[in-house]
């Protein structure tokens, strides 16, 4: 009884001990899961590495902060094709990858900080918390808007034109129990970096052995530790012995959302790294390759109203493999003369958007009670 209140998730964690050294109370825990998902190829495995711990603050009990002293797992991934040779066991119904707190107590955070409307919550946070306060809040909104107009009964594709997201945003929040929370990505840096390519010198020269292309490094100014060498250098070979390029699959892995932004930017408006990033992408794959072509013709077609470019672009699509595309090449193609009309003329349904917006605004102060005899009148009365 005593364990389930105390526990953030008492069916995967076991209580080993509690202890209370000074002011904080240390609760130890370990995992009862004794086989976890590789986060690299989704295949689970049993086989277990090592174990190790993390200490996440989580709620106060009677007044006293908590920190939860978790074992964990490590297990290996035996995927011979999977990079990962092992990977930390995770327990996301407890916290997030990198967290330092438990979710629970990052909810209370957030609660606190809309209770007091940020006021005395905002002196207990720091400013990086105040941001995210402020786009959780944001979120929050979202979430309870959206919320509403599902009780109403209202479709995800009306909520999105009502409301002027994405569907794709109003599919997330439409489907989510409680409010989404996001966690920032993390950009990962290491020592090693700038020697990597002096490593694929050594390794394309023959000089296979970690020991030895450490001790190079060190003469070049390296001050990295070793492990981090043998890794590189294992996971180079295991990339070669598969017959994948190693190139493609040692870069530092960018989020998924700006991998995609990138696709969309100018050329000239990018960073040198980010240029960079773009042209490993697309030298890594050629549907990435492909994609970045067509949204980069999709948008200039845009900007510089090109009407000629339209049918083209959208035969290239249907020739392509890319079914999002194909998908978004559909709906095109089903309004194509609008869309044509668009690229062609000068004029454009600002205007009637406009009116109906008015329109709209106009009925809903009335919150539907009112006879579309007084909608009328408001609407054709007031300019
Ligand atoms: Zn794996």
């Amino acid at each position: 009884m005593l364990t389930e209140i105390l526990l953030p998730d008492p069916k995967h964690l076991c209580l080993n001990d509690i202890s209370r050294p000074d002011e904080v109370i240390i609760i130890a825990v370990c995992s009862t899961q004794s086989q976890g998902i590789c986060p690299g190829c989704q295949q689970p495995s049993q086989r277990v590495h090592s174990r190790y711990q993390r200490c996440p603050a989580d709620l106060p009990v009677a007044g006293k902060s908590v920190r939860l002293l978790m074992t964990l797992y490590r297990f290996f991934c035996d995927n011979r094709k999977c990079r990962k040779t092992t990977f930390a066991q995770r327990m996301p119904t407890v916290l997030e990858a990198y967290a330092r707190r438990t979710n629970r107590l990052t909810n209370q955070v957030l609660q606190v900080g809309f209770a007091t409307s940020g006021e005395a919550g905002a002196r207990l946070l720091t400013e990086a918390d105040k941001i995210k306060l402020a786009r959780h809040a944001k979120r929050e909104q979202r979430f309870a808007m959206i919320q509403g107009l599902k009780k109403q009964g209202l479709s995800i594709r009306e909520i999105a034109r009502r409301t002027q997201l994405h569907r794709q945003t109003v599919t997330r929040y439409f489907k989510a129990k409680t409010c989404p929370i996001y966690r920032e990505g993390v950009k990962r840096g290491s020592k090693l970096d700038p020697y990597i390519p002096e490593v694929r010198k050594r390794l394309a020269l023959g000089y296979s052995k970690a020991t030895t292309i450490f001790d190079h490094l060190k003469k070049k100014g390296f001050c990295g530790s070793y492990p981090l060498v043998a890794r590189f250098v294992a996971k180079a070979k295991k990339c070669e012995q598969f017959g994948e390029s190693s190139q493609q699959n040692l870069t530092v892995p960018l989020s998924p959302r700006r991998a995609a932004w990138l696709l969309f930017q100018p050329e000239q408006k990018m960073s040198k790294e980010d240029k960079e990033a773009l042209k490993q992408m697309n030298q890594a794959d050629e549907t990435i390759a492909q994609i970045h072509r067509l949204a980069q013709r999709f948008i200039s077609m845009i900007r510089l109203s090109e009407a000629n470019a339209l049918l083209p672009w959208l035969s290239d699509v249907a020739k392509s493999r890319i079914d999002t595309l194909k998908h978004f090449a559909c709906g095109i193609e089903q309004d194509l003369d609008a869309v044509r009309n668009a690229l062609c003329l000068p004029w454009s349904q600002g205007q009637v958007e406009g009116q109906v917006n008015r329109l709209k605004l106009i009925k809903r102060q009335m919150y539907g009670r009112a006879s579309f005899e007084l909608l009328r009148k408001r609407v054709i009365g007031c300019p």
